[in-house]
């Protein structure tokens, strides 16, 4: 079992820079900007982008299969898939830095344990609180639901939209992405994924 996966190098870490490195670098944005980090209505927003920052970037350092170590037994007549529909979430492109919005849709079919619902969601939350690419979200999804459950299949959905689409370059507002991953026996036989693309699709279209 990969016990971790978070994207930080020791050296990352040692040098991880400090809460005073971080306003300096808001101010400095602000002044390229063209506006002065010293008037009135300023002087906070780099501690306010500080306190945000540190909430939109919580997964670093959390461990999803850790998160899916505690299971419970299965009764053995249940032989259908865990689904868990519009889980919402909130994270940021790792190109622009802009928040992608959306939710996710999930399920597995287990193999003899279960997990606790929650931390399904959590899962979510760690892989959403990082700089993220909504595919790799999706396939991080699906393989720490593999490494953590090790279930007979998993299936992952994301629909979201994306600020740096609506916001800059072509400026295409309201544009839903779907992304998808399939495992085990969803990627492997054609009609068990028919079967779960269905349920999944049928309740997750984002709401503009
Ligand atoms: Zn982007």
């Amino acid at each position: 079992m990969k016990k971790q996966p978070v994207p930080i190098d020791a050296a990352s870490r040692d040098t991880k820079p400090s809460k005073n490195d971080v306003l300096n670098a808001v101010k400095t944005l602000i002044r390229w900007a063209g506006d002065n980090p010293s008037r009135e209505g300023l002087l906070e927003t780099p501690e306010r982008v500080y306190r945000a920052y540190q909430e939109f970037f919580s997964g670093y350092g959390e461990d999803p299969v850790a998160v899916l170590s505690k299971t419970f037994s299965l009764d053995k007549d249940y032989t259908e898939p865990v689904i868990l529909q519009r889980i919402p979430f909130s994270s940021h492109c790792e190109h622009h830095i802009l928040p992608m919005v959306g939710f996710v849709d999930l399920a597995y079919l287990p193999q003899n344990r279960v997990v606790g619902l929650s931390k399904l969601g959590r899962v979510v939350q760690i892989f959403a609180k990082r700089l993220q690419t909504q595919e790799n979200m999706t396939v991080e999804i699906g393989k720490a639901l593999e490494d953590g459950l090790h279930p007979l299949g998993v299936a992952v959905h994301i629909s979201a939209v994306h600020q740096c689409m609506s916001l800059r370059g072509l400026k295409t507002p309201n544009v839903a992405t779907l992304t998808r991953y399939y495992g085990g026996l969803y990627k492997n036989d054609p009609r068990a994924r028919d079967d779960i693309k269905t349920v999944l699709t049928s309740e997750n279209q984002i709401s503009l």
